[in-house]
């Protein structure tokens, strides 16, 4: 085992337990957070609530993030304060959630999430505000105090709170320790925990991934046995924590993570499959992930639809050559190989609507580089889907189905001036005209263009 097992409590020791334990305390002289990276909304927030006599303090992966040097992509608030009562403190907020009651503080366009102190309520489920399921949490609002919350967090190193007041980093769980050796330790007994959400397993992938840390032998074991409980949640949180996995900024390393673990596939069986027998089909998701780690980590906008067409892309070539008959297929056709891949991947990560419009372009546009007409090659350039099709199509060449200087091509011509993209589309060689093929508008009296 990598690091002793040397948890300092036990989540049974401390349910029902009669008093409080006292954290361990970090001051200033003792640790590296700079407060002039915290946000001063975050700030302000705690300010109210305390003011008003609540305990409050910043907690979770901004805590974590801070301590390891790292800016924060969010800020959390825990406090003792109940949801209404932090309702009630702030003008623009809401409590959101059944399951997990939070209440978002609005500033602007954004939000702040202010959870209240949580206790861990056994898989009995004995108290009537937190439910359970076969194991798994379907509902957790049975409130505590702050030790207790804790306990409840899913690592270590996210169960440490930061109190504005005093500076000091509050420790009821060895986080500390776990921060400064950089391991992830699950709090409690990890199968008990993936069990209540296995969602959790996904989370230790993706820290692992984004912050570098070793998993505890422990803490990784039960995952193999623990990965199938993945078909339990709904495709909407997969669909979430799919993103959040894949624009961590690290999601080359997320992949093989998710691989490794046996967890990419719960998410992309699909995808899987095809891996099995595509070794050129790893470079080109690789190859996907690298450009939007590298897009992210220069603050570049990314599309969740992107990704989705490159993990599916073979499973929709596939449902294309079972549409196409005698070499040609119907514009409807390709439509529906694209609907019908999406579906499929529904059930295990949904695709929201806007995002499969997007993916289905990519890939219809996917037949447009090689059989555009000289003529139409300036308005296809200007198609706000453009831009993404043709990095998809970039990529392509990884799987040896476009040549590096069909790429090069599209890559000049978007570089030069008006005259010398003229010359250009002047100088390409027409793509060999396709009989058409016959399709249902063409049957109903319309024309239909092969394949675009
Ligand atoms: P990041 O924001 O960088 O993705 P994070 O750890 O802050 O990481 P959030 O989803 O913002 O993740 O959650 C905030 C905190 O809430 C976590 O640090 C953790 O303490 C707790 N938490 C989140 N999800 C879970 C979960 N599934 N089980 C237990 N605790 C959780
Ligand atoms: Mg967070």
């Amino acid at each position: 085992m990598l690091f002793a097992a040397t948890l300092t409590y036990n989540v049974e020791v401390n349910i029902n337990r009669q008093q409080s334990t006292l954290p361990q305390k970090t001051f200033a002289q003792e640790h590296n957070i700079d407060e002039q990276k915290i946000c001063k909304h975050a700030k302000r927030v705690v300010k109210t609530l305390t003011d008003k006599g609540y305990q409050a303090y910043l907690v979770g992966g901004c805590v974590r993030d801070l301590l390891l040097n790292m800016t924060p992509k969010d800020f959390d608030v825990a406090t003792n304060a109940t949801p209404e009562e932090v309702r009630r403190l702030f003008d623009r907020s809401r409590i959101i959630g059944r399951r997990f009651q939070i209440v978002h503080v609005y500033y602007g366009r954004e939000f702040l999430e202010v959870s209240t102190f949580r206790a861990q309520v056994s898989g009995s489920g004995s108290s009537p505000n937190t439910q359970f399921n076969n194991g798994q949490i379907t509902r957790d609002n049975t409130f505590g105090d702050i030790d207790e919350d804790a306990l409840r967090r899913d690592f270590t190193i996210n169960a440490l709170y930061y109190d504005l007041t005093e500076s000091a980093v509050l420790d009821f769980c060895s986080g500390m320790d776990a921060v400064e050796k950089r391991y992830l330790r699950m709090i409690g007994d990890p199968s008990t925990r993936y069990r209540e959400d296995p969602v959790r397993m996904l989370r230790a992938m993706r820290f692992r991934a984004k912050l570098g840390l070793e998993i505890e032998t422990d803490t990784a074991a039960p995952i193999a046995e623990c990965a199938h409980l993945l078909t339990d949640i709904s495709s909407a949180r997969l669909f979430d924590e799919t993103i959040k996995l894949f624009h961590s900024g690290h999601a080359v390393n997320c992949f093989h993570e998710l691989k490794q673990h046996g967890l990419f596939h719960q998410l992309f069986p699909m995808t899987e499959k095809e891996l099995g027998h595509d070794p050129q089909l790893q470079d080109f998701i690789v190859g996907a992930l690298g450009n939007t780690d590298a897009r992210i980590n220069i603050g570049k906008s990314v599309n969740p639809a992107f990704i989705f067409a490159v993990l599916l892309w073979r499973s929709f070539q596939h449902a294309v050559t079972q549409r196409t008959r005698h070499g040609k297929i119907s514009p409807e056709s390709i439509w529906d190989a694209g609907r019908n891949t999406i579906f499929r991947q529904a059930s295990h990560t949904t695709i929201p609507k806007r995002f499969a419009i997007t993916i289905c372009e990519i890939w219809k546009f996917q037949s447009r580089f090689e059989r555009i007409r000289s003529r139409q090659i300036p308005e296809f350039i200007a198609h706000p889907r453009f831009r993404a099709a043709y990095d998809f199509m970039c990529l392509r060449t990884l799987l040896g189905e476009v040549s590096q200087a069909e790429a090069d091509w599209w890559t000049d011509i978007q570089a030069c001036g008006p005259e010398e993209k003229q010359l250009m589309i002047e100088k390409r060689p027409e793509p060999r005209r396709e009989p058409k093929a016959k399709s249902r508008a063409s049957k109903s009296g319309q024309q239909s263009n092969s394949s675009e």
